[in-house]
């Protein structure tokens, strides 16, 4: 183990050696490897770790499915890594960039691949194109809350491309479910689940190494994206985020090391958490303190939060985490939905009168 430092902006620390660059690989505990893969996204990696497994191997993640990443597994597969042997594939969750290689690394290493219930089901019908009447729906899901035309058909189209950073999955998986026991090697593992980024993301929590492999339901500086279910609109992920960390929070003490899905591994879980807590009760004030000025559609809502937003892919993102923020109000009753023609705006009680 390295020496540990702690970051000037926050109490985290970081006990790992520094990250690996693409290509690379990082021993971080015996029969522990770290490596990365890129991304295209404003975080740029992902990160994959390795546990050793008798005598092979199991891999935390897969990448997504694209060049630069497939690329980055030859460069481990002829490096450091030549001659692996993979005996488990596990995906945390599924989002493209932990599933998307899934099914290549479970043919190539005819290993199985082990998930939850809900990531298998989620990738297997997200790796199918959508049709043409659910992208219009979706647009017209968007318009109806106040973006302009153009942006709900950019933001709708881009479900179109989705299934190509899913490769096919294997036909068939193992799963994991929050209580089971996962042995990898000599160690074992309490499989938990996380919710709010993803339905029933996959965490791994080994008590007697005080490590917590946590994907991306919490990481260093970026607050993990609250996402929907795929086709429940009216979803509280927001509630189930806060519901469900909270939750690992009270059963894991905080000063396991954190092994995220993005950027460092850390040490300071609980402190990590509140910060989170705070910047996502933030969003909600703001919001509470526009409503009660007068109705307004999550698409203004959006301009609020997220000011300087102009790329059309961003405000996806920010018209998602606007939107969850809207129903978790909606939830605790301090905000209602009104309609107005088309349009659905938002309004306390204050403002609504
Ligand atoms: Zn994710």
């Amino acid at each position: 183990m390295k020496k540990t430092f702690i970051d000037g902006a926050s109490r985290l620390e970081f006990p790992t050696p520094p990250p690996p660059a693409f290509g690379e690989v990082v021993q971080i505990r015996d029969g522990l490897l770290w490596a990365r893969l890129p991304l295209p996204y404003l975080v740029d990696h992902l990160n994959l770790y390795f546990l050793r497994d008798g005598a092979g191997w199991a891999v935390i993640d897969t990448g997504i499915r694209t060049e630069e990443a497939l690329a980055a597994w030859e460069s481990l597969l002829d490096g450091p890594l030549r001659g692996l042997r993979l005996t488990q594939v596990i995906a945390t969750h599924f989002h493209a960039d932990h599933i998307g290689l899934a099914g290549w690394l479970c043919q190539r290493f005819r290993a199985p691949l082990l998930t939850s219930l809900s990531s298998y089901m989620t990738s297997r019908v997200l790796s199918v194109p959508p049709e043409e009447a659910a992208l219009r729906s979706q647009a017209a899901f968007y318009e109806s809350h106040g973006l302009d035309q153009a942006t709900a058909q950019f933001l709708a189209s881009g479900e179109r491309d989705y299934p190509q950073r899913i490769g096919p999955l294997p036909e068939g998986y193992s799963r994991l479910a929050s209580g089971d026991v996962l042995t990898i090697g000599k160690r074992s593992f309490q499989v938990l689940s996380g919710d709010g980024h993803a339905p029933e993301q996959i965490l791994l929590y080994c008590a007697r190494e005080r490590l917590l492999f946590a994907a991306d339901q919490i990481m260093e500086k970026v607050t993990p994206n609250i996402t929907f279910p795929t086709g429940d609109r009216q979803a509280d992920p927001l509630g189930h985020f806060l519901r469900s960390t909270g939750a690992l929070c009270a059963t894991i003490p905080s000063d396991v090391l954190v092994l995220p899905g993005h950027l460092r591994p850390f040490i300071g879980l609980h402190w990590r958490f509140t910060e989170i807590e705070r910047r996502l009760e933030d969003r909600c004030a703001l919001i509470r303190d526009a409503c009660r000025q007068r109705p307004a559609s999550v698409a203004e809502l959006v301009s609020i939060l997220y000011p300087k937003q102009g790329d059309p892919r961003q405000i996806g993102f920010a018209f998602t985490e606007t939107l969850a923020a809207v129903n978790r109000l909606i939830r605790c009753g301090e905000v209602t939905t009104i309609r107005q023609g088309d349009r659905l705006l938002q309004a306390t009680s204050v403002c609504a009168a």
